[in-house]
């Protein structure tokens, strides 16, 4: 067993013996384990290459989603820092389940609950990640500002520095960019978001219960997490139909779709290449022509 799955069980005050120790396929970013002890069952993930506070920024947005008491996720049992060449690593409870008829029905009921969590200010405090990739934050009065200046500026930004921003593309980003009062919200509700809702980001639990993994959570404008679940499939229609009999779509949802689902294709520009360059102009010459 690696030396650092072994020094998170000790330190997490687990000294029973391991009994089974499995590999989990599906992680997009790090090695992940399903390990179990005499004692319990964990599902541990470990990476060296990632930044220091990587697994601490999962544990912190997983709590804030739990203190919701809205809808599970796996409790945190222990996480550190990668440090002088070992690995970090993040242990969790193990969630083992299938997904029932009503498991969509139940995750969009909990996920309108969820987002009726709301906070005075948008934003998040310090700095966390979406995907591999630095997420700043900070509070702010107004989504409208934290949207432009913390999403998509700093996406455009480092496409620019990587090479993935023709003239065109840039020119239309930063039109866009500065109208975008036009189509964003200033005072939509801060919901809790989970920040990163993908199809493969929401596991079923026991009897079929919904759960959240992998967040990069966010207060900010619902819109924003319900577009992204629209962008790459995996939630089926009784999920929305559920979500809205708790919370209604905003009426803005319509028109802010495209320029939220724009946030998530630059950043997959900026992780995987060119190959979303095309969904990113389609959007551009939507808003702007
Ligand atoms: P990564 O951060 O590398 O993207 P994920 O957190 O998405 O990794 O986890 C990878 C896979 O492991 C998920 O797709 C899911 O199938 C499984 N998984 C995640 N968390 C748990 C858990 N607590 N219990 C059991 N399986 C899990």
């Amino acid at each position: 067993m690696n030396h650092t799955i072994q020094n998170a069980l000790h330190n997490l005050g687990d000294h029973s013996p391991v009994e089974a120790i499995r590999q989990v396929a599906g992680g997009d970013i790090n090695e992940a384990y399903h390990i179990t002890t005499r004692e319990n069952s964990y599902f541990i993930k470990t990476n060296e290459g990632i930044p220091t506070h990587f697994f601490e920024v999962e544990a912190k947005g997983l709590e804030l989603i739990r203190n919701t008491n809205t809808i599970r996720v796996p409790y945190v049992y222990y996480f550190d820092r990668p440090e002088n060449g070992t690995a970090g690593a993040i242990v969790m409870e193990w969630i083992s389940g299938a997904p029932q008829n009503d498991t969509p029905a139940r995750l969009g009921r909990k996920l309108g609950a969820m987002h009726q969590v709301e906070n005075e200010r948008y934003g998040l405090k310090g700095e966390s990640f979406v995907g591999t990739l630095a997420q700043p934050n900070g509070w702010f009065g107004d989504w409208l500002s934290y949207y432009q200046k913390q999403r998509l500026l700093p996406q455009l930004e480092l496409a620019a520095r990587q090479g993935l921003m023709n003239h065109e593309r840039r020119s239309k980003m930063e039109q866009l960019i500065a109208q975008l009062d036009e189509w964003i919200p200033k005072h939509p509700g801060a919901s809790l978001l989970h920040g990163d809702l993908w199809g493969g980001n929401w596991m079923a639990g026991p009897d079929g219960e919904p759960c959240l993994i992998d967040p990069s959570v966010v207060y900010g404008d619902r819109s924003f997490e319900l577009a992204f679940t629209e962008l790459f499939g995996g939630f089926p229609k009784q999920f929305y139909e559920a979500y809205e009999d708790i919370h209604p779509f905003p009426p803005h949802y319509h028109d802010t779709k495209a320029i939220y689902q724009l946030f998530y294709l630059l950043v997959h520009l900026n992780l995987f290449g060119e190959s979303y360059g095309r969904p990113v102009d389609r959007i551009l010459t939507a808003y702007i022509g």
